[in-house]
């Protein structure tokens, strides 16, 4: 079977773990958390990160940090990853789902704008959503793929409401908007992951980025179960999200490979564009010209008059090939199905035609050729 994306450890991983094992730093404290807080920092172009357990926890002590609290909204794309709507609901917040924009798939500025301005007033510095007369308290951006929102837009809108700003970057890494890393798109704090499925991982993962000193330390105090000084005092409920030494090895290792990983995904992205791009009913995910997408995951859109994403999927698979579907909208998920929304009809158009293609960052041209070959074939013989 040629498996979707699985991680490649052929670098310093093993060794950095055996030294975790030897020194017997493998707890949240060590050389390898502070090596890659840096490094992590660096790539993103921002002055600090903060290691954390999961981009989860990385989301939620940050959108704890910027002041989201219960019965808050949060602007939030209805197209992401569960993790994020998740992130929002475990501050006793709602997320407040917005549609994506078709050329970008990640949220939609002129809709914020245009909600915003119908729906929501100013009650001193708060922001009050009229229907729910909850308080709007910020905005999280996806970076859908790896592929930056329209960061400019969203920004300039935030500002103007007086809103946060924490951008989801769980995978774009390596990404780029205008020429400026993820670090450096005027959010408050960004969120990247290091799940076994990412383009760098380090087992399970993630980190708070930032340009605050001020913020950033703060979100350590929340992930350090808010502990003041050295003994067993603590002045507010924290949390236990500290990343391991152990993990930080492997993460360390990964992103020692950054360039190269990254480098990788983008050759295979554009690998299976071109390949496939003569193909009527196929169609790439989009690559808007203020973007370098840090192509997280490769594949294709699969629209009529071929046969659906859910009967492709069963032939590959037959063939030992693994695809998937992509997300499936958060309005549409039981958790979320409550939550206030604007109209979905790009999310709901786009979410059932994405087909994933496996792309492992070590996937070679002849593994390449084979899953070219077997779509080509599923898609020529189709009824
Ligand atoms: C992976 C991912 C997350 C969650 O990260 P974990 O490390 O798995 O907790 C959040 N948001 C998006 C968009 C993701 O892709």
């Amino acid at each position: 079977m040629i498996p979707l994306a699985v991680p490649d450890l052929s670098g310093n991983e093993a060794r950095y773990l055996q030294e975790c094992v030897t020194s017997t730093f493998v707890s949240s404290v060590g050389p390898f958390v502070d090596r890659f807080e840096t490094m992590v920092a660096q790539a993103a172009g921002a002055t600090g990160a903060v290691a954390c357990a999961s981009g989860t926890s990385a989301l939620h002590a940050a959108l704890l940090a910027v002041g989201v609290g219960r019965d808050d909204l949060v602007i939030l794309p209805s197209f992401t990853f569960i993790a994020s709507a998740n992130a929002v609901a475990h501050c006793g917040a709602t997320p407040w789902l917005f549609d994506v924009d078709a050329a970008s798939w990640t949220l939609d500025p002129a809709l914020v704008a245009a909600e915003l301005a119908a729906h929501c007033h100013r009650d001193g510095d708060r922001v009050i959503h009229g229907p729910s007369g909850r308080r709007v308290a910020a905005m999280v951006p996806v970076h859908v793929l790896g592929m930056p929102a329209d960061m400019d837009p969203l920004i300039e809108v935030a500002r103007a409401w007086g809103l946060k700003v924490v951008a989801d970057g769980a995978a774009a890494l390596g990404a780029a908007y205008k020429g400026r890393p993820i670090g450096q798109l005027g959010a408050d704090l960004t969120m990247v992951s290091f799940n076994g499925n990412k383009t760098v991982t380090a087992g399970g993962g993630g980190a708070v980025i930032g340009n605050d000193a001020d913020l950033l330390k703060l979100v350590r105090h929340l992930t350090t179960t808010a502990r003041v000084g050295a003994d067993y005092d603590h002045d507010r409920v924290g949390y236990n999200y500290r990343m391991t030494n152990l993990q930080a090895a492997v993460g360390c290792a990964q992103m020692e490979r950054l360039d190269q990983l990254v480098a990788a995904k983008r050759r295979i992205a554009a690998g299976y564009d071109d390949a496939l791009a003569d193909i009527k009913g196929i169609g790439r995910f989009p690559v808007p010209d203020y973007a370098l997408s840090a192509c997280w995951f490769s594949g294709a859109i699969v629209q009529p008059p071929l046969p659906s994403v859910a009967e492709i999927r069963p032939r590959l698979r037959q063939a030992g090939i693994d695809a998937r579907p992509f997300w499936k909208p958060m309005h549409l998920q039981a958790p979320f199905a409550a939550a206030p929304r604007t109209k979905q009809d790009v999310a709901d158009a786009v979410w059932p035609t994405v087909l994933t293609l496996p792309c492992s960052t070590h996937l070679s041209d002849a593994e390449q050729a084979q899953v070219i070959a077997a779509l080509r074939s599923i898609l020529e013989n189709a009824p």
